[in-house]
């Protein structure tokens, strides 16, 4: 057996801009655990020598976009062949470097592709270069180097491979090359592949016009591709689906959207996690290996947290927060304090996140607030997202109108890092999103590794992972909310949590400990990836 795993984005690590939020963290979490598990896969992706971009915030509040050149030699080594694809009538060569990531039991490679070569002309070098930054042509030209030109290249570099695993659907051309490789014979192609489709919305889903895959995509489009691919335009995810052997959602309820959304698919569901060993901060890792020693290997055994002292888990907690609070005083100058309550709400700036539900009603926030709470942002927008740049704005204005009556910051630039940082140290994590809309969602259980409490509208993993007021706060009830309501519930809830953190401590640390031993023992990626090894990679 060995997997491939193809996905346009996988974030490994926070030295490599190759992620731009969810999608990528989750695939690099995804392939740390089967390095720790000795699960024989390997990864592909894209080179972007300059990536994901790197977000400043002007003083009124405006997103800033840089893209600094990443250079690769200092992590990944190029390998001394390239291939070469027929796309739009040009002969294109492809690149490789191989990133080798070192798990508890094996080692994972993962393949970047690259473009960016001397003999291709000026414009196929850019293929590679932004991570979502193009239009339809280069995003039609990067899922062909994704899906065509990795099949290609692990033909060379990986043969014996037995299951082709597309995460999302940008990797769905990969079917091309097998149908072309097996002569139109479908039954072979849906046999070595499977997809795990990530977005609810249909929005989300790559589609390109016919008469751009043509001129792209000649020798590789079937007769039959409007039947495999859908009637008006080519669809990756209707593509992914007709050939694969298996298909999932990534929550329980994003397989009855996803469902909906496709009917007479065959379409279930394995729930996101996250890398253990990833995301537990070092307060939180070294009060493990003293109280659980199993834990690193069998994440699991965190059910036991329950029997961790109280004054312990106190402890780490203000550490791992005095980590987080230094940071933003020493770069807001905020004057935040770690004896004060935090929240913290850092994701994408997409408009269904509604990042600034909490501020509906503000007179009411800033009386609960009052130096009771304080709050940290976070989230970069999409470079041409203007309603997702606004949102930014609007906190930027709110943290500054009303600096002197309510503790709120933004900090720029979201990343890897930062929500190390973020997830580590912070008391309370909040998450506003409208329902169904977040396919899974997976910050909000890096908290729980970490001691934090999630407080949450109940959609994607929360949703089977919440016992309310036990384990976490559920904002509303199961089912989706106008903002009004769920405004409402939200400070209903935030009164409740904040009473209880300050005048019932021993209540407020049973609550961490239930996050920790409800909770993480299933939301991390060991016991997913345990669950697509038995469903669907043997
Ligand atoms: C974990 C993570 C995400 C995904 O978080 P959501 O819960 O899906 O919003 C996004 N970006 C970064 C940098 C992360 O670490």
């Amino acid at each position: 057996m060995k997997i491939a795993y193809f996905c346009m984005e996988i974030g490994i690590s926070e030295n490599i801009p190759s992620y731009s939020g969810g999608l990528g963290i989750l695939a690099g979490d995804h392939l740390k655990s089967s390095a720790d598990l000795a699960v024989p896969i390997v990864g592909i992706t894209l080179l972007y020598k300059r990536g994901y971009f790197i977000q400043h915030i002007t003083p009124s509040g405006d997103q800033l976009e840089a893209y600094p050149y990443f250079d690769p030699r200092g992590f990944m080594e190029p390998l001394p062949f390239k291939i070469f694809l027929q796309l739009d009538g040009r002969k294109i060569a492809v690149g490789v470097w191989k990133y080798v990531y070192q798990g508890m039991k094996s080692k994972v490679p993962i393949y970047f592709l690259d473009t960016d070569l001397p003999e291709n002309l000026s414009q196929d070098r850019l293929i590679t270069q932004y991570l979502y930054g193009g239009d339809q042509y280069n995003r039609i030209m990067q899922e062909a180097v994704l899906g065509i030109g990795g099949y290609t290249i692990l033909k060379k570099l990986e043969p014996n491979i037995t299951t082709y695993h597309m995460n999302e659907g940008h990797a769905a051309f990969l079917t091309l090359a097998l149908l072309k490789d097996f002569n139109g014979n479908e039954h072979k192609v849906r046999n070595l592949c499977i997809f795990t489709t990530h977005t609810p919305v249909p929005a989300g889903h790559d589609r390109f016009s016919y008469d751009m895959a043509w001129q792209v995509l000649k020798e590789y489009l079937p007769q039959n591709i409007k039947r495999l691919a859908g009637e008006d335009a080519l669809n990756m995810t209707i593509l992914a689906l007709n050939l694969s052997r298996a298909s999932n959602g990534v929550s329980e309820l994003h397989g009855e959207v996803s469902r909906q959304m496709f009917p007479g698919h065959e379409i279930g569901h394995i729930t996101n996690g996250v890398h253990h060993l990833t995301w537990t901060g070092p307060e939180f890792q070294r009060l493990f290996d003293e109280h659980i020693p199993n834990w690193r290997s069998q994440p699991q055994t965190l059910r036991e947290a329950t029997k961790i002292p109280d004054e312990a888990i106190q402890k780490a907690k203000k550490a791992a927060k005095k980590r987080l609070i230094s940071y933003v005083n020493s770069l807001t100058g905020a004057g935040f304090t770690d004896e004060m309550m935090t929240i913290c709400f850092a994701r994408r700036a997409a408009a269904y996140k509604r990042a600034t539900l909490i501020f509906t009603d503000i007179e009411y926030l800033m009386n609960l607030s009052y130096d009771r709470v304080q709050y940290i942002f976070a989230g970069k927008a999409h470079p041409q997202d203007q309603a997702g740049k606004d949102l930014i704005k609007q906190i930027v204005e709110i943290s500054k109108r009303y600096e002197d009556r309510l503790r709120l910051v933004f900090i720029p630039n979201y990343n890897i890092w930062l929500a190390q940082l973020m997830t580590q140290g912070t008391d309370v994590w909040l998450n506003t999103p409208r329902r169904p809309r977040e396919a899974c969602g997976t910050s909000g259980m890096k908290v729980c590794f970490n001691g934090g409490i999630n407080m949450s509208v109940l959609d994607g993993w929360w949703r089977e992972a919440c016992k309310d007021r036990v384990n976490g706060w559920a904002i509303g009830d199961d089912e989706d909310q106008p903002d009004e309501e769920a405004a409402m519930d939200l400070y209903r809830d935030l009164d409740d949590m904040v009473t209880t953190y300050y005048a019932a401590p021993k209540k407020w640390t049973s609550i961490m400990k239930r996050s920790i031993a409800d909770i993480t023992p299933f939301f991390n990626t060991h016991r997913m990836v345990l669950e697509y090894l038995h469903k669907y990679y043997l």
